[in-house]
């Protein structure tokens, strides 16, 4: 579905990417960045979407199932349109984020592939908008968050942070300047797949010795499941919480049981942590910044991962004793990062929404179809 107004504002109010459009951005008036918008994070599981206000608070949040790999990208889209329509039916909405966990191109208009969902080339920035009639912009889920980790929340106030969630993988992304550096393609922050270990453990990408095979909640799983493999008895208790099977070991009850002072949790967090460290200081002779932020799940063991990752981060460095050294913090956000990072990088395409019944139209014609 065209709209021909569509291409003339996008330009005038998106104004493309990079630290040019940032500054117009800011030179927008207060009114706007302050409108409440909607951000829609897709990931593995689930879909959550919620109404976020220019202070970065989640004024309600609607979540569901994320359909199956073998769905058609309409269906995705389904998803996202009512979830949205419900939304706007309760609060007055401008502008639409969605954060998605895949390859989201320099336009920030097409989602060149997704681990999760049948999206190849996907021009989701178009369909969307042209069902919902509101500007939308897509973003990859891991830059979203870090742009709300930047606006409110860990990343404050430094003027080059990186930031990497420690999830299943490590989703990276760094913000500079005020604006998200995409890298030419769009794909810049897929830190989790340097080669730290050559002819290491085998990784999704193809690849062998990926950082994310050592630093991740996978790397907890794996290396507990070893332990349970060879009949270790020092992992019996972990297994015991675990219910008595290898397949029972998670990331988030590893982390768990951390907090909770089993021994092999922390060690197995600690040997994470320190090839954390590693990788930043690794980062850091590359990228130089202020400030690392870590979130994502295997994160919430706080300082369990954390003191580990400084320590080897302060023996790893590159210069160290000569230089000033960044600072390595936990993420402010939790969960709702991408939700509120999306929808606040919308905030800079919204606009008055001016034609209040069109969505309910648009409701009526997408129940139809
Ligand atoms: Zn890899």
């Amino acid at each position: 579905m065209s709209n021909p107004q569509r291409p003339a504002v996008f330009p005038t109010l998106l104004g493309g990417i990079g630290p040019r459009a940032e500054r117009r951005r800011r030179s927008l008036p207060a009114s706007i960045l302050r409108l409440p918008t909607v951000g829609v994070d897709i990931g593995g599981t689930k879909v959550v979407a919620g109404v976020v206000d220019g202070e970065g608070r989640v004024l309600e949040r609607l979540r569901t199932d994320t359909p199956d790999k073998s769905k058609s990208p309409r269906v995705v889209e389904d998803v996202i349109v009512d979830l949205v329509l419900q939304l706007a039916d309760r609060h007055d909405v401008h502008a639409v984020g969605v954060g998605a966990a895949g390859w989201v191109d320099a336009d920030r208009s097409r989602v060149l592939f997704a681990p999760h969902l049948n999206w190849r080339n996907e021009p989701l920035r178009d369909a969307l908008s042209a069902r919902l009639r509101f500007p939308v912009v897509v973003e990859n889920d891991a830059n979203a968050a870090a742009w709300a980790e930047w606006r409110f929340g860990a990343g404050r106030g430094e003027e080059h942070m990186v930031m990497l969630t420690l999830g299943t993988g490590i989703g990276g992304a760094q913000v500079r300047d005020g604006y998200v550096d995409r890298g030419r393609y769009g794909l810049a922050g897929e830190f989790g797949h340097m080669q730290v270990v050559p002819g290491g453990h085998r990784c999704p990408c193809g690849n062998r010795g990926c950082w994310e095979q050592y630093s991740s909640g996978n790397a907890l799983v794996r290396d507990a499941r070893e332990l349970v493999a060879e009949e270790s008895p020092v992992v019996q208790p972990l297994l015991a919480l675990a219910g008595g099977t290898a397949a029972g070991l998670t990331g988030p009850l590893i982390t768990e049981a951390a907090r909770g002072g089993d021994p092999v949790a922390t060690e197995l967090l600690y040997e994470v942590g320190t090839w954390l460290g590693v990788g930043i200081a690794n980062l850091a002779a590359a990228l130089d910044p202020g400030r690392f932020v870590i979130g994502g799940g295997v994160s919430e063991s706080g300082e369990l991962l954390l003191e580990p990752a400084r320590n080897a981060f302060k023996r790893t460095l590159t210069g160290r004793g000569f230089r000033p050294e960044a600072e390595i913090v936990h993420a402010a956000l939790g969960n709702d990062a991408g939700l509120v990072g999306a929808a606040d990088l919308a905030r800079q395409v919204a606009r008055r929404f001016r034609t209040i019944k069109r969505h309910r139209v648009e409701r009526a014609v997408g129940t139809a179809s």
